[in-house]
């Protein structure tokens, strides 16, 4: 589904990426955990296109397609989903506004009719409901006095809605309490885990992948991934620390 090969990429002319490969299969969650500064969300915002981060070697396909080709809102409606490690806020629009326009933008872009009012209320609903938000909750503007276990819950119900092939989620786990922790992580194997999907969860802890259970964990240093394993791999880092395993 994503094949990510010899990727270069640098920020404000500071070469950031330099050298990543990294091949994602359907069916498959890829969890990649690695120190500050070592590039996991620069990976991310590169994927979606995000302004500024620029690509200056290597190649990306999804699900056959140059992605890097794609504009941003492309890559979108082509199915790549991108959590946030800092959302943002909006005021004056509703979640639920929010998350209507963007779901019908995508299926225009996809040649398909748009949802009505109803339908949409009625999808927001259940994808609500899995991730214990209220339905008030989502009236509100988007993410303005929003706790930080509340945006990242808000993310997965927009997710949800959106319901990508291929799922970035950037440390979805940070700010977490103990309950809302669980709850996005049910969320995503509910939303996420199947075999037509595929998931790049980037954390700095373990703790996450207590309930999402990754295929693949691989340690993102300097640029690149320098170190590849299973689930137990981040254990040891999580007893080893980055330095001593990888
Ligand atoms: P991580 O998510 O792994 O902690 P980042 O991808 O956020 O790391 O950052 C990687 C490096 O790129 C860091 O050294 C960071 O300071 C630098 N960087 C990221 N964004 C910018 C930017 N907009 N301008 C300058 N440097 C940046
Ligand atoms: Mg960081
Ligand atoms: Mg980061």
């Amino acid at each position: 589904m994503l094949e990510i090969t010899d990727l270069h990429a640098e920020v404000a002319g500071k070469p950031i990426l330099k050298g990543l490969s990294l091949k994602v299969n359907a069916g498959e969650i890829h969890a990649i955990m690695g120190p500050n500064g070592a590039g996991k969300s620069t990976t991310g915002y590169v994927l979606g296109g995000r302004p500024g981060y620029t690509v200056t070697g290597g190649s990306v396909r999804f699900d056959g397609q140059d992605l890097l080709a794609l504009a941003p809102h492309e890559r979108a409606a082509a199915g790549l989903f991108l959590g946030f490690q800092y959302p943002v806020e909006i005021p004056g629009v509703s979640n639920v506004q929010f998350l209507r326009e963007a779901l019908n933008a995508q299926r225009k872009a996809r040649g398909e009719e748009p949802l009505s009012g109803g339908e949409f209320l009625k999808l927001a609903r259940e994808k609500a409901g899995l991730l214990k938000m209220d339905m008030e909750m989502l009236k509100r503007p988007v993410n303005v006095g929003f706790s930080g276990g509340e945006k990242k819950r808000a993310e997965m119900v927009q997710m949800g809605i959106l319901d990508p092939r291929l799922a970035i989620l950037d440390e979805t786990d940070s700010g977490l309490d103990i309950d809302a922790l669980r709850i996005c992580g049910e969320g995503i194997n509910a939303i996420m885990r199947r075999p037509d999907k595929a998931v790049l969860l980037i954390t700095h802890y373990q703790r996450l992948l207590d309930y999402v259970k990754p295929d693949f964990v691989h340690v993102l240093a300097g640029g690149r991934i320098v170190k590849s394993g299973g689930p137990d791999l981040a254990l040891q880092l999580e007893r080893e620390g980055y330095e001593a395993v990888a």
